[in-house]
């Protein structure tokens, strides 16, 4: 990901927005109502935290490097296990300066039906470390940027082999999000130089993109102390998802980590998706304080595994999981 056209000015509006109607301040998380006796999602924080260490252990994931390609056929295994049906989509996309890329989007379904949800996270990593102030021009390891929002996908995956969703999920793990132009590189930045996997898959759809009705993206998912900010892109195309996902993670107790407040919008996978015509919500790690509105860790050596936070993973799977238990079945 990237920061929106040279960072959009992070938009925090000063009160923290209340969306909640009917509800107390900031600090108070609502109340669950009478009616809500969700299904909770039995998320196992220990099997997650393999998954982004195992992933990291691979090495950098980069387009055509062997441990991208091992990686690929590792997360192929563990989705064949587990899915309906799961499969590599190969193509080959330009990189922002002509280089050729050879990508594999991992492709998993669960259930039958037309009418389908997508759960997706990209799972290449940077080749550089261009918002770092060592070793610039080393890959970084991508245990948030990357691996938690697989680790997290394969984990609900894992419970959904023997309980699935109620309603019929594709899993589409993206590659070649994040290999956008280095800081260091002069010319202007352009949406289309990242997400080129989403952008690949979006033109070689595996099933007609109107079989979706919505979708979660998860990106920087497993880090430390979040905040998952209601990033703009989709409160602007997918309101009601994100609120809808904001709301059960309060009820589970995490609404210290989904906080209703405004954040700025981000280039990322959902970007061309929503573009695209389904509403689809980007989880996504914002950090008001830093110059480039993500955690002081984003595109830099520190995004390593002890960055990451089983409590975290936890949250995010635990809410994301039941979200899609609860959800109505069609
Ligand atoms: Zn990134």
């Amino acid at each position: 990901m990237h920061w929106k056209q040279s960072i959009i000015v992070i938009i925090i509006i000063q009160a923290i927005l209340n969306f909640l109607a009917g509800c107390g301040s900031e600090n108070q998380p609502p109340q669950p109502s009478a009616h809500t006796d969700i299904k909770k999602f039995n998320f196992s924080e220990d099997s997650a935290y393999a998954y982004v260490v195992k992933q990291v252990l691979f090495g950098p994931r980069i387009p055509g490097t062997p441990a991208h390609s091992q990686c690929a056929q590792w997360i192929l295994f563990k989705l064949s296990q587990w899915a309906d049906t799961a499969f590599i989509q190969e193509g080959t996309v330009l990189r922002f300066d002509g280089k050729t890329l050879p990508i594999k989007n991992i492709i998993a379904s669960f259930g039958k039906g037309k009418r389908r949800w997508l759960l997706m996270a990209h799972w290449d990593t940077r080749p550089w470390a261009d918002q770092d102030s060592v070793r610039v021009d080393e890959p970084i390891a991508g245990a948030d940027d990357g691996a938690s929002g697989v680790a997290i996908i394969l984990e609900l995956a894992r419970q959904w082999a023997d309980n699935p969703p109620p309603v019929p999920v594709d899993i589409v793990l993206v590659d070649a999000e994040d290999q956008g132009p280095p800081v260091w590189e002069q010319i202007e930045s352009k949406p289309e130089f990242w997400a080129l996997g989403t952008q690949f898959w979006l033109k070689n759809p595996h099933r007609p993109l109107n079989s979706f009705e919505g979708g979660i993206l998860l990106d920087m998912v497993g880090a430390h102390n979040p905040s998952f900010l209601m990033e703009g892109v989709s409160l602007q195309y997918a309101e009601h998802i994100l609120k809808d996902v904001w709301h059960t993670a309060s009820k589970l107790g995490y609404s210290h980590l989904f906080l209703f407040l405004q954040g700025p919008p981000v280039t990322d996978d959902h970007y061309f998706v929503n573009l695209a015509g389904i509403p689809m919500i980007d989880i996504i790690n914002l950090n008001p304080s830093t110059r480039h509105g993500f955690a002081p860790h984003w595109h830099t050596h520190a995004d390593s595994i002890p960055i990451i936070s089983k409590y975290t993973l936890k949250a995010v799977g635990t809410t994301v999981g039941t979200w899609f238990a609860n959800l109505p079945i069609p």
